[in-house]
């Protein structure tokens, strides 16, 4: 049984969801729940986080978000969505006031979920037809995440494959890439000890799953150069393994970062220090800790290799990966009979904080612009943050990222607050609102105007 029903992390805002079934909480923290404030919910909470969130959907989404924070293809997708999402909503806002009326299509974000056949040839075992196989970045994300969160959490060996598979088995988790990669070593116990750094690697690239598949396609156990590598005892230097395959054997030019569909495969080796066109500003959650992150790994050897293979890391390393390099932000929504409701919670940029303000509020446009697009686009939502079915905007669901739902749905401040979003954003941008005030006063946007806009030229410069 678990309490946690629905749980991820957002691939353009890095916002972590978890959704918490109160029915499942001990009996006691569930009363407490229920009569505690917001406020003083977030205090307990920090306190006694494991009560709430189960210890796997904990470090699961934990990895999903050092993805965002050190994978240079992640990261890069991630300022590409905010930069399409902004253009998006901007465009639809031109072409009708109505949102409701809203849909496009935007191929470019449907991209991490889309199929990708590969094909590997020269492994000999397969004979001439090779190995073909079909998936997704998202997969490949997924099994990452399935094997280190296996690794940090299991108490047997890291690397004892059988285990590893009877927990696969027995836990819904992603393996289509991790069995490909089984099928093309031809052996598990080899495949579970390249199979983090390899997805690490592929994700330094512009073509992810192109570059597994080429990576994959040197794994020959045929050649003696494979063969001596894997006879050695681990930790094996597989990082720098698949770093020279990358820039030596392949000699990958550097992707061209101003075109997410570019044909072309390439290293994104600057991906990590990405700001909005020449402006200072960079993503508003995952630009903090990448900072801290390269400046870990430059004054720290080996600090990185955390993500290769957690068990080899020093203890200030794995410290700094959990507890540090931590989501941010996150909206915790609690399903309780009595009492439904979301609670942002945040441990501020740099340093553990509760208060979420301004900052949240930022978040909080993205969110809701996320939302409405990926319903426009017809691309998948979160999962529903309110409950009221009888209001006139939850079937049509564009509502799907906004977390402040009221008790009365008559009081709700989505289509107001979407609204005095755009209308601001475009009297930044162009001098001219359409009308001259907000519809209502709103402190956040007064003062974070120049941010906002700021931001938003940014974006636009991008290209
Ligand atoms: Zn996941």
């Amino acid at each position: 049984m678990t309490k946690n029903i629905r749980s991820f992390v957002d691939p353009m805002t890095f916002v972590r969801f978890i959704h918490v079934d109160a029915t499942m909480l001990p009996p006691e923290t569930w009363k407490k729940y229920d009569a505690l404030t917001d406020a003083d919910f977030r205090a307990y909470f920090l306190e006694n986080k494991f009560e709430f969130v189960d210890m796997d959907v904990e470090v699961h989404e934990l990895a999903h978000y050092w993805q965002g924070v050190a994978f240079p293809y992640i990261h890069w997708y991630a300022f590409m969505s905010l930069k399409i999402i902004s253009e998006a909503i901007g465009a639809l806002a031109n072409a009708s006031s109505d949102y409701k009326q809203w849909s496009c299509q935007i191929p470019s974000l449907r991209r991490i979920s889309q199929k990708q056949a590969i094909q590997i040839n020269n492994l000999n075992a397969f004979g001439e037809d090779g190995i073909r196989f079909e998936i997704t970045e998202l997969e490949l994300l997924e099994c990452y995440t399935s094997l280190i969160q296996w690794q940090i959490i299991t108490e047997t060996s890291a690397f004892d494959a059988a285990t590893f598979r009877r927990w696969l088995k027995r836990n819904p988790s992603y393996h289509s890439a991790y069995d490909v990669c089984c099928k093309v070593v031809k052996s598990e116990e080899i495949a579970i000890r390249l199979f983090l750094p390899l997805v690490r690697a592929a994700f330094r690239t512009s073509r992810p799953v192109e570059s597994f598949g080429l990576l994959l396609s040197y794994m020959n156990l045929d050649s003696s150069f494979f063969s001596t590598f894997i006879a050695q005892q681990e930790p094996c230097r597989w990082d720098e393994l698949f770093s020279h395959i990358l820039t030596r054997e392949v000699d990958l030019p550097d992707a061209n970062m101003g075109d997410f569909d570019t044909a072309q495969n390439g290293l994104l080796d600057n991906a990590l220090g990405l700001t909005f066109g020449s402006s200072k500003l960079g993503h508003p959650i995952l630009t903090p800790d990448t900072k801290r992150w390269l400046q870990e790994k430059e004054s720290n050897e080996g600090f990185d290799g955390f993500l290769s293979s957690p068990r080899f890391a020093t203890e200030r390393n794995s410290r700094i990966h959990i507890q540090e390099i931590y989501p941010p932000s996150t909206i915790i929504r609690i399903h309780s009979p009595n009492r439904s409701r979301n609670i942002f919670m945040t441990r501020g940029v740099n340093a553990p904080s509760l208060d979420a303000h301004d900052y949240g509020e930022q978040i909080h446009s993205f969110l809701v612009f996320n939302g409405v697009i990926r319903r426009a686009a017809g691309l998948s939502l979160g999962s529903r943050l309110c409950s009221h079915q009888s209001c006139q905007h939850y079937r049509a669901n564009f509502c799907n990222g906004y977390h402040l739902a009221p008790e009365d749905p008559k009081d709700c401040k989505f289509p107001l607050f979407l609204s005095n979003t755009i209308e601001q954003m475009n009297y930044q941008l162009s001098g001219t609102p359409k009308t001259p005030m907000l519809r209502e006063e709103s402190s956040w946007l007064k003062k974070n105007a120049g941010l906002l806009s700021k931001f938003l030229r940014g974006l636009r410069r991008m290209n």
